[in-house]
């Protein structure tokens, strides 16, 4: 017979989740309502204007996708691409792969610019491939590329797309609440991002955000959206308000509980004080990996806060480490992916994680595991 299932708590200290605050999964288990119910709809507005406050955008465009980080990357993706639209997408690692492989999908032509994984976008090489490609539509890139650590110049690469007359594609799921993102100070024109990275939400939900220069390149398509069920046009006579809402499909109520509550939370804290949490737990964590002899794989000068890349030590076992942890102290970090596999570890410090007692913890199982007492 199945029983009710109770969880392990964790320490999550991986690529996401991040771990999340009673406060916020209290909001999850508040009743169920309609989601055409009139008082969600005065709650949908709220929302709206929260992550409108925290993408720092004024975009009448902006709500949350119903699907995970992947699926607001989805949605951009097929709304601004058609059959035959030149998009040049920045790869220097597994989620601007993820991107090429969709956009291919979508009948793009898509063209990558590479970068060695563990290394930000190279702007100069961007600007490069803007002027041999005068024909391109769109540049997608990954503001941090969670799978190495990465942090590229989001601000940079909008301007250079906007002066080839390129829309800017920018994935800030673990960006948004850890780092700046100024959505309308760069000019992006439409991003996406994830609840279970710095917003500290369960996951399933991914805010995304387009400008008027997006909304008006979907509204002259000569085909519709790929996909009906993420047709911006179509989800927007729920989320848009005007004129009443019309069923599209069933929003995850509770899911969106949550996330209106991790806003408050944030508002609470304020959002240039959450950065600075994040850069002061990094500089910590930095002189904690330099104890235990562990070298990053991003240059300094590159290297996000929130995700923290490692070279695994000479002979060490990536597998049985990690074990160690999770069993013995409760603590997740995640393995290297793609040709990081057994390369790295990767140490989060994301939203509700990126804590003084996060990190005291991790250096005594850390240190521990890797037999340095
Ligand atoms: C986690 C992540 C995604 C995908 O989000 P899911 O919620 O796992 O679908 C996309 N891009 C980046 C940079 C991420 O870190």
């Amino acid at each position: 017979m199945s029983k009710s299932f109770h969880p392990p708590r964790r320490l999550l200290m991986g690529p996401g989740p991040s771990n999340v605050s009673q406060r916020v999964l209290d909001a999850t288990a508040r009743p169920t309502i309609g989601h055409l119910d009139p008082e969600f709809g005065a709650f949908m507005e709220d929302l709206k204007g929260l992550l409108q406050w925290v993408f720092r955008t004024e975009n009448r465009l902006t709500l949350p996708v119903s699907g995970p980080g992947t699926a607001g990357m989805e949605a951009c993706l097929a709304n601004l691409i058609e059959p035959g639209t030149k998009i040049l997408v920045c790869r220097n690692g597994a989620f601007g792969q993820r991107m090429v492989a969709m956009a291919e999908r979508m009948g793009a032509e898509a063209v990558a610019i590479d970068d060695e994984w563990g290394r930000a976008v190279d702007v100069e090489k961007v600007e490069a491939a803007l002027q041999a490609h005068p024909d391109a539509d769109l540049l997608a890139f990954v503001h941090a590329e969670t799978s190495t650590g990465a942090w590229s110049d989001a601000e940079s690469l909008a301007r250079l797309a906007r002066e080839h007359g390129c829309l800017s594609l920018m994935d800030c799921v673990t960006s948004l609440g850890g780092i700046p993102v100024e959505i309308d100070a760069w000019g992006v024109d439409a991003a996406w991002a994830g609840t279970q990275k710095c917003l500290s939400c369960p996951p399933g939900l991914s805010p995304v955000t387009l400008s008027e220069r997006a909304a008006q390149r979907i509204g002259e398509r000569k085909t519709p959206v790929q996909s009906w069920f993420m047709d911006f046009g179509l989800v927007m006579s729920y989320w848009g308000g005007e004129g009443g809402r019309s069923y599209h499909h069933t929003a995850p109520v509770n899911a969106l509980y949550g996330l209106h509550e991790s806003l408050l939370v944030l508002q609470g804290e304020g959002l240039e004080s959450a950065w600075q949490r994040h850069r002061d737990n990094h500089q910590a964590l930095a002189d904690v990996l330099a104890q235990l002899d562990l070298e990053f794989l991003v240059p300094e000068g590159e290297r996000l806060p929130q995700l923290n890349s490692v070279r695994l030590p000479e002979g060490v076992d990536d597998a049985a480490v990690r074990g160690e942890l999770l069993e013995s102290h409760g603590i997740e970090i995640g393995a290297g992916l793609g040709p990081l596999a057994g390369k790295v570890w990767r140490i989060g410090l994301m939203g509700e994680t990126c804590r003084v007692e996060s990190i005291d913890r991790l250096n005594t199982a850390l240190g521990q595991a890797l037999g340095i007492d």
